[in-house]
């Protein structure tokens, strides 16, 4: 029996992901509880929940924010901690330009979405994935957010748990909140950036890596 359980608790976090949303409760969303919540929204509005357009809105909703908010049970440790050695100098950056990432803000409970560009410089030869680099995003994005909160927490993570020389994050983000209410900027992207460690100390490497983040060149 334990030789059963074990393999599929090893692999949690992938099989959680690759399943089908709809399908799939993620562990720990009260599912009947956002759908009476929604219900109450509409109903607050002077909708009719009950009618035909409307009636299976409450469930839809509820799978959708269990899936947008399913980086609250996930630990970024567990994508970031698979790493393997690799020769390289001390001056290699790794880097991964346009992570897209869609994310909730928390003040208005509405998406912001964009890119994020990673960059660390490994110690150690200690590197991990890229595929770990992009979940590792999608581990904080999928929370109520700040934009200036999920780079600082990106790069924190890369910082925890890869011990690098540098990191260096860069997110572009477009908030809904911006577009459709109060001050209805389209075009407005909000930048934001976190350095750690060489990247806080020497202005040179800082202006290098900023510059590749930004894709200048491409
Ligand atoms: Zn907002």
């Amino acid at each position: 029996m334990s030789s059963m359980i074990r393999p599929i608790m090893r692999h949690a976090p992938q099989v959680r992901r690759h399943t089908a949303p709809a399908r799939s409760p993620v562990f720990g969303v009260d599912h009947d509880r956002i759908a009476r919540a929604v219900r109450e929204i509409l109903i607050a509005v002077g909708e009719n929940p009950d009618r035909e357009g409307l009636v299976d809105t409450p469930a839809r909703v509820a799978r959708a924010y269990a899936e947008t908010f399913a980086g609250l049970r996930e630990d970024a440790g567990e994508h970031l901690e698979r790493t393997f050695d690799h020769e390289a100098s001390g001056d290699d950056v790794v880097m991964l330009r346009n992570i897209e990432f869609s994310s909730l803000c928390e003040h208005h409970l509405a998406p912001f979405l964009g890119r994020a560009h990673v960059a660390y410089l490994p110690s150690g030869g200690k590197v991990t994935g890229l595929s770990k680099l992009a979940r590792t995003v999608d581990v904080f994005a999928r929370r109520p957010q700040l934009q200036e909160r999920l780079t600082a927490q990106i790069a924190d993570a890369l910082v925890e748990h890869l011990q690098p020389r540098g990191v260096a994050v860069l997110i572009e983000g477009e908030h809904m909140c911006m577009r459709v209410r109060g001050a209805k900027k389209a075009d407005a992207k909000m930048v934001t950036t976190a350095m750690r460690g060489v990247y806080t100390e020497d202005r040179e490497l800082r202006r290098e890596v900023l510059a590749l983040l930004r894709g200048v060149g491409d």
